[in-house]
């Protein structure tokens, strides 16, 4: 059989020159002297088809099998080789075309190495395959090297096996193990991965399924208690608003009312003061005259008495009348001084009179203007509740705009009082006119907070809210304040969202120092532009922050919307209707505060100079009547004078009538008395009038204390009136705000959410009250919960199953490869056992033919593992009795290696076999033995056989000759057989 037709080589070992080899023959004959390059022809065929070892083609490495130059000839870069195969019996099953070209090239500068079939550029693999279909392999008998056969016959059992190995086909299957062995490892490693991750997640699952359904109670306790909870608590405070509203609308009338009483028992009080005074004035002028009626008693018995003694003295008169001149005399001169004196006083009394008269108009004037002015001050007072009404109630309002707590209020008032009071929050921002509203509606609760230097400072403050009662306050302590922040890639990925404005602690400006009150109020607000994007941005960042847009509309933590329209609206601004309003009556206030003043200042003026002139008033009255009293003494004095003169003289010095000068002093004490009596009797009745006048003033007293009685009582009950309504407003306040932060804090919701909230009642609060505590009770119970745990139990669950699967399909995967591994090994075993049982059926015939007799054999040196076990030979030469081949001649063993070869070749044919002087040790006998046998064989193979051997030559349809004409240099011709002996035999004898 013809199978290798053509090899071409160029720059390839001492193929300097591109040389052409065409093959026509089955057995041609390679003849040439020593070193002139015919070995380099087998080394060019297993070069190019994948020879790796540099050793094995006789080189150091792969640059040795470039032409390196010659004495005549530069060195070559390249080094080329091609086979040209004859295909038509389909041993390249891979390529369908009648010749396959091989062809290798390796450049050493470069360093490029190709191969390529067909003129196509293929891997080294493919070559190898190849080579492998063609059985020119390294370890096949295919091409059996210079000197290499005896080392088959010296071989140890296990390396002989090799050859058998190829000669079955075995590398096919060794490869296919190797790569399923591979996959075996992987599946393996796979396996044992997955084992340790199910392993692990299974030692989790226990702990986290727990978790899981600890969880999801307690989630289903929360939503209940949401459901309940937020009802619950928007009724009461809608409920405590209500009440708020109604204690506010009528404690300013109760607090009117009972200013207006007090006032009125104010005046009452002054009133029933007064009339005491006027009492006890009355009194003394009762005493004083009812002295002097007590005096006039007296003169009357006085006179009564002196006339007795006048008229008992005229009696004696009328005996005794001698030293009477001399002393009527001095009683003329006494008389007449005293005269004097009564004048005198006459005329002061006159005096006193004209004041008294003067006093008492000035006095009645007066007291009118004090009457007026106290009917004036009454009014204002009047006015001063209905005032004081509205201007709380616009406080209120104004106040109710952000904080209802007074003591927010309280604490700024007393800020210098307090220590660390920095000031309330609303105070310390300033939010750009824009941003006012969505400000306002995430802070509208932390606005009236108040910033606190220290935690240390915040102690005095609340203590200063609990002794007022003044409510409750939030504070901001800057030292001790964790706020939360949105930063690092969170708030990247969130400012490149659609919409984005900023965070709200950015947006609102206040001092750096301030900032971490700022941050704790509005660390984790996302401003956006409006609602839309406020939804998408919830999306994006799965609610987990608060959004807020420029018009209001809030998106809570975990998805609640606070919506639509917003009633505060700004609560940077304050209305300016109200505000006016509120100035308007804070300055009617003041005025009446002013007037209230005035009038009040010039009533007390006036008492005071009314008291004066009353004062002055009666200090006549008692003027004029010492005055009298005295003119009374005066006159008693002159009446003794005159009757002392009228008993000496029997005249008189009063008056001027002789007629008097004639009456008898008993005659003028009788008139005296007379007269006497008749002012006894105007007195008494001055008396009396005075003693009714003072009982009236008593009777009014009497009366006032009555009514005070009454007011007081009336009063005492609105002040406990007050006093509740004042506490009950507290204690509500105080729950009102507890209750509205939850539902800020919880659900989101502002006052006026609330407010606007339609709630459906409960038909039995009661119980749902009792429900609400118990679901907090039980919450409290289950302690730390782990939400997340739901969904990482599901995620972990999920792989637990995913990794069995995945454990069960790799397992099965293993076991595969496991299964092709077994039939793999058991393919190779049948194979190897084939060859070498056909081999042996062959070999004794073969032995026989090269030797001329005796037998061989093929032994296992482990029939047990047919895999590994090595191939021994037992040889019995003809009439020798030898059983170890190591004992065999070299031409022996060399005859028993080609016995093996010619085995082996027949059983398994080769298309094509190299034989590099693999006769050379026999004797011509054995050599023309060979010569002949290989002839069998050329059916089915082609044989390219280099040689120096005449028997060989002489047997092979062509002859080559190879020559170095050219130095170093080598050429290839056809030859004769005759040529070819000259050639192969002796160099010397070689001719051109
Ligand atoms: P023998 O009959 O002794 O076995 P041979 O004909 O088989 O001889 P080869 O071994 O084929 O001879 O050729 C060896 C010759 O090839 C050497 O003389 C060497 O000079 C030449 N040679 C080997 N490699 C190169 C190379 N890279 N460049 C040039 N010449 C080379
Ligand atoms: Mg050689």
């Amino acid at each position: 059989m013809l199978f290798l037709k053509q090899i071409r080589a160029h720059g390839f070992k001492s193929f300097a020159e591109l040389t052409v080899l065409d093959f026509t023959h089955e057995m041609v004959g390679i003849v040439g002297p020593n070193g002139s390059g015919k070995s380099n022809i087998t080394d060019a065929i297993r070069w190019a088809l994948g020879e790796q070892s540099s050793k094995s083609l006789r080189g150091a490495g792969l640059d040795d099998v470039v032409f390196s130059g010659s004495a005549n000839l530069p060195p070559q870069e390249t080094a080329e080789v091609t086979l040209v195969f004859d295909n038509s019996t389909n041993v390249f099953q891979k390529w369908a075309t009648p010749l396959v070209e091989i062809t290798r090239r390796f450049n050493k500068k470069t360093r490029d190495s190709d191969f390529y079939i067909n003129n196509e550029r293929v891997k080294l693999k493919e070559i190898q395959d190849l080579a492998l279909e063609t059985g020119l392999t390294k370890s096949s008998i295919a091409i059996i090297s210079q000197g290499t056969i005896s080392k088959f016959a010296e071989a140890k059992p296990d390396e002989r096996r090799e050859i058998f190995d190829e000669a079955a086909g075995v590398a096919k299957y060794k490869r296919r193990k190797r790569e399923a062995q591979t996959k075996l490892i992987k599946a393996m490693e796979n396996y044992h991965r997955a084992n340790d991750l199910t392993l692990e997640i299974e030692k989790r699952l226990p702990n986290l399924e727990r978790q899981a359904h600890k969880a999801r109670l307690a989630e289903a306790k929360k939503t209940e208690l949401q459901q309940f909870e937020k009802s619950i608590l928007t009724l009461d405070v809608q409920s405590y608003q209500k009440r708020i509203g109604e204690i506010m609308e009528f404690l300013p009338n109760i607090e009117t009312e009972v200013r207006q009483l007090t006032n009125d028992l104010q005046q009452s009080e002054t009133e029933l003061n007064e009339l005491l005074k006027d009492n006890s004035l009355s009194g003394n002028t009762i005493s004083n005259l009812n002295q002097d009626f007590q005096k006039l008693v007296e003169k009357i018995s006085d006179l009564k008495i002196q006339k007795t003694a006048a008229e008992e003295h005229e009696n004696q008169q009328k005996q005794n009348n001698s030293f009477a001149n001399l002393q009527a005399d001095k009683t003329q001169r006494d008389f007449a001084n005293i005269k004097n004196a009564q004048q005198m006083e006459t005329d002061r009394i006159r005096e006193a009179k004209n004041n008294f008269d003067r006093l008492n108009e000035q006095y009645d004037a007066v007291n009118n203007k004090y009457q007026n002015l106290r009917q004036e001050l009454e009014q204002l007072q009047n006015t001063e509740g209905p005032l004081t009404y509205r201007l709380t109630q616009l406080r209120n309002q104004k106040v109710r705009g952000f904080d209802k707590s007074q003591g927010y209020q309280a604490i700024i008032n007393n800020q210098k009082n307090l220590p660390g009071v920095i000031g309330s929050l609303k105070d310390l921002v300033s939010v750009d006119e824009q941003y006012q509203i969505a400000i306002s509606a995430v802070i509208a609760n932390t606005l009236n907070a108040i910033v606190m230097r220290t935690n240390a400072d915040v102690k005095a403050s609340v203590n200063f809210l609990r002794t007022n009662q003044l409510g409750r306050v939030t504070f901001l302590p800057l030292d001790t304040l964790t706020p939360s922040t949105i930063t690092g890639s969170t708030a990247t990925m969130i400012a490149n969202q659609k919409g984005f404005l900023g965070f709200a602690n950015q947006i609102v400006k206040i001092k750096a120092e301030y900032q971490i009150a700022l941050d704790y109020a509005l660390g984790t607000v996302i401003v956006v532009n409006e609602y839309d994007d406020a939804i998408q941005m919830a999306q994006t960042i799965q609610n987990r922050f608060n959004i807020v847009s420029l018009t209001g509309d809030r998106i809570l933590p975990r998805g609640a919307i606070v919506g639509g329209q917003n009633k505060t609206s700004n609560l940077f601004q304050t209305p300016r209707g109200q505000e006016s309003n509120l100035v308007d009556l804070e300055n009617q206030l003041a005025n009446l505060y002013e007037a209230l003043k005035i009038k009040g200042q010039a009533l007390h003026e006036t008492k005071i100079a009314r008291d004066g002139l009353r004062d002055e008033v009666n200090e006549c009255q008692s003027r004029i009547s010492i005055g009298n009293h005295q003119i009374q003494q005066y006159q008693k004095q002159l009446q003794d004078l005159n009757n002392q003169y009228l008993a000496l003289t029997g005249k008189s010095l009063l008056g001027n009538s002789s007629q008097a000068q004639q009456t008898l002093a008993s005659v003028r004490l009788a008139k005296e008395i007379l007269k006497c009596e008749s002012q006894r009797d105007d007195l008494q009745n001055h008396i009396n009038k005075i003693t009714l006048a003072k009982n009236k003033y008593a009777e009014r007293q009497q009366e006032l204390n009555t009514a005070n009685q009454a007011k007081r009582e009336i009063l005492n009950n609105k002040r406990s009136h007050l006093t509740s309504a004042q506490q009950e407003l507290t204690l509500i306040e105080k729950d009102n705000s507890a209750k509205l932060a939850k539902l800020q804090a919880d659900y989101g919701l502002t006052l006026e959410t609330v407010l606007n909230q339609k709630v459906e009642g409960f038909t039995d609060e009661e119980k749902v009250r009792e429900r609400i505590s118990i679901l907090i009770q039980e919450l409290r119970n289950l302690g730390n919960v782990n939400y997340d745990s739901i969904a990482e139990y599901q995620t972990e669950k999920e792989r637990y199953d995913y990794f069995k699967q995945e454990l069960e399909s790799l397992f099965q995967g293993m076991k595969n490869f496991e299964n092709i591994i077994k039939s793999i090994d058991q393919e190779m075993e049948t194979q190897f056992k084939q060859v070498v049982d056909d081999v042996n059926t062959v070999l004794p015939e073969v032995f026989q033919k090269l030797f001329g007799g005796g037998d061989a054999n093929l032994k296992y040196t482990d029939p047990d593992n047919i895999l590994e076990t090595g191939i021994e030979i037992r040889v019995n030469p003809p009439g020798k009795k030898i059983t170890n081949i190591n004992l065999l001649s070299g031409g022996e063993k060399s005859l028993v290696a080609l016995s093996v070869l010619f085995s082996i070749l027949k059983v398994r044919p080769l298309p094509l076999v190299i034989l590099d002087e693999a006769e050379a040790p026999l004797d011509p006998a054995n050599v023309e033995r060979f010569a002949r046998y290989v002839r069998h064989f050329t059916k089915d193979s082609q044989f390219l056989i280099v040689t120096h051997r005449e028997g060989t030559m002489e047997n092979c349809d062509i002859l080559y000759g190879v020559t170095m004409e050219t130095q170093g240099v080598t050429k290839m011709v056809k030859i004769k057989l005759v040529e070819a002996k000259q050639l192969g035999i002796s160099e010397q004898q070689v001719t051109a």
